[in-house]
């Protein structure tokens, strides 16, 4: 099943559930528009690359466009559509007034420099400058993307547009980016491991946790997730994964990761095969925080977490969710729980349209707020129908992406 079908799979459990009519079910399956763009590169020896940008964007019922850019070998048509739909609901769930958009393009960032990286981003918004903006479509980091390509794009939609910080989020703090932003996501996927382990009655403290990922979302969600008492006894990424039984150092383990690349080789630990990460013993939550499509009909069986929270977009396929649903594994829906990054772009472009600048705190509060509403209201809607954390989720995002698109006329 590809990555769009599984959200769509998503989609219409809710969608049937709420006995949404064929006609809307095909409207919120078909996105607004999808954008493909050749980015042609000078490299810096000379020679010429292309590459293939994309930017699709899924629905604006209840706002702006919004979602991130991914720079990946992995980006294609599909999974772009896909993370779109997402973001729609996503949005949705958490309640800011923006809708739902991604892009990305197709590249392995480490093949290429610094220098090659900037300009392939710029040539990327000379491309796309006129179907985003900050009124319109307002794009974000994602896999592989951070403050510095958000500086690069709000500088080159710029020197086209005048003066547009709004156009895009997740920016330098000195460049118009918002305290707390950088940190936001993994902060919010804590909050959201908080909340669903209270639920259930247990406590953060003393719960082990493995984490899947250890980029952006994943490291900061484990300094978060230790600071609220809980122990990080597994890590992996992209190299390797460790384990340790009585807690990894998580500050240690980002200063391996930072030196060499990855977590591959740090010693506060014992090697693991990355794929046994999953499947560990006495591990209570488990957060996939990196790529797509990890947690499989193959392997959502050994898993023992009784908890999952999905820091990535779209880790667990349709088949696995089933699986985790029957065995009774919580799973902390995507759309919920990585949703702490959009709402400090939220924050973010307030902030830019304002002219004016929040407090961390401010920030920290805010999002705090919004994260325990979210939950609080999923859970409500989770236990009076009888349904997963994740169809509520898509059911609370598509009663308001719904009512929004019907009150403004569908057309
Ligand atoms: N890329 C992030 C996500 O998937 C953030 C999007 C944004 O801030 O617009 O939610």
């Amino acid at each position: 099943m590809s990555s769009f079908e599984a959200t769509n799979h998503y989609f219409r459990k809710a969608a049937a559930i709420m006995q949404l009519s064929p006609s809307i079910v095909e409207h919120f399956q078909t996105p607004q528009r999808e954008v493909k763009v050749g980015l042609t590169l000078e490299m810096d020896n000379g020679d010429v690359r292309t590459f293939h940008g994309f930017r699709v964007q899924h629905d604006n019922s209840r706002g702006p466009y919004k979602g991130g850019l991914r720079y990946h070998p992995h980006v294609d048509p599909d999974e772009v559509k896909s993370l779109a739909s997402l973001m729609t609901w996503k949005t949705a769930v958490i309640d800011v007034p923006f809708g739902g958009a991604k892009g990305g393009i197709t590249v392995d960032p480490k093949t290429l420099s610094p220098a090659e990286v900037e300009r392939l981003t710029r040539v990327f918004v000379d491309k796309i400058h006129d179907v985003i903006g900050p009124q319109q479509d307002i794009p974000a980091p994602d896999v592989n993307t951070g403050a510095q390509h958000m500086a690069w794009i709000y500088d080159q939609y710029s020197k086209l547009h005048g003066h547009s910080p709004g156009v895009v989020t997740g920016k330098p703090v000195e460049l118009y980016g918002s305290l707390g932003r950088e940190a936001a996501t993994g902060r919010g996927v804590a909050i959201a491991t908080v909340e669903a382990l209270r639920m259930q009655g247990k406590d953060i403290k003393g719960a082990t946790v493995a984490l899947q990922g250890f980029g952006n979302v994943g490291s900061f969600a484990a300094r978060f997730l230790v600071d609220a008492g809980a122990v990080v006894t597994a890590i992996g990424d992209h190299t390797g994964a460790v384990r340790n039984v009585h807690g990894l150092d998580v500050g240690k383990a980002l200063a391996h990761v930072r030196k060499t690349g990855g977590i591959k080789g740090f010693d506060g630990g014992d090697a693991l095969k990355s794929a046994d990460l999953m499947l560990l013993e006495s591990v209570d939550v488990l957060v996939p925080a990196a790529l797509g499509g990890v947690i499989t009909r193959d392997n959502a069986r050994d898993i023992r977490a009784s908890v999952i929270v999905e820091g990535a977009n779209g880790p667990t396929t349709p088949e696995a969710d089933a699986i985790l649903d029957e065995r009774g594994v919580l799973q902390v829906p995507d759309i919920y729980a990585n949703a702490g990054g959009v709402t400090v772009s939220y924050f973010e472009w307030v902030q830019n349209l304002q002219q004016f600048t929040w407090t961390e705190d401010e920030v920290n509060e805010k999002l705090k707020a919004k994260m325990i509403r979210g939950f609080e209201t999923i859970w409500k809607v989770a236990t009076e129908k009888k349904v997963s954390l994740r169809t509520a989720a898509f059911l609370v995002a598509i009663g308001r992406v719904g009512k929004a698109r019907v009150l403004r006329g569908l057309s």
